[in-house]
């Protein structure tokens, strides 16, 4: 959802506090969609500094449902999202330094999804594992092997590996 909050970007000192609530369902990264669940209405804490500086906080959780990395089972992920910005002001104004974005503020409009989605973003976990010793699947019939072993021979040497027996071989001629 977006909210509009040109009041206290140019009300010195004006502090709000306003409940909101993601519109987003799915996080969308690479052409690969995730599916939110579990989000719930928190509270978004706006203060304006002096006139100086606008502080952003607030907290919530919710799941992304994210395939395992070996199985491809679908695993529900649990993020804390963490929101605490400060955008710097300038007599009432936003002022976006020339190094940094503000994506998620266009005018005096807030795109509360669009901070939700940073944060996510961040936090991303670089393995996501459905338990920690997930067989995953067979390399030659696609078979989860967490439910049942296909019995496939799955001893394909892997090409890179291949390379190094040629290697071997040749030496081994000499
Ligand atoms: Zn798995
Ligand atoms: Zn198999």
């Amino acid at each position: 959802m977006t909210i509009d909050i040109l009041d206290v970007i140019s009300t010195a000192d004006k502090k709000k506090e306003i409940t909101v609530q993601m519109d987003m369902d799915c996080f969308v990264s690479a052409d690969q969609k995730f599916p939110i669940t579990g989000i719930k209405p928190f509270n978004l804490c706006l203060t304006n500094d002096n006139n100086k500086r606008l502080l952003i906080s607030g907290d919530t959780a919710l799941d992304v449902v994210i395939p395992c990395d070996r199985c491809l089972e679908d695993v529900v992920t649990n993020f804390h999202v963490e929101i605490d910005r400060v955008i710097d002001l300038d007599e009432g104004k936003v002022i976006c330094q020339e190094d940094e974005e503000l994506p998620f503020l266009e005018e005096s409009c807030l795109d509360v999804d669009r901070l939700i989605y940073d944060e996510i973003l961040v936090n991303w976990p670089t393995k996501v594992l459905c338990k920690d010793d997930c067989k995953g699947i067979c390399s030659v019939c696609g078979q989860n092997l967490n439910q049942q072993d296909c019995g496939c021979d799955r001893q394909v040497i892997d090409p890179r590996m291949a390379k190094f027996q040629d290697i071997f071989n040749e030496f081994k001629e000499v």
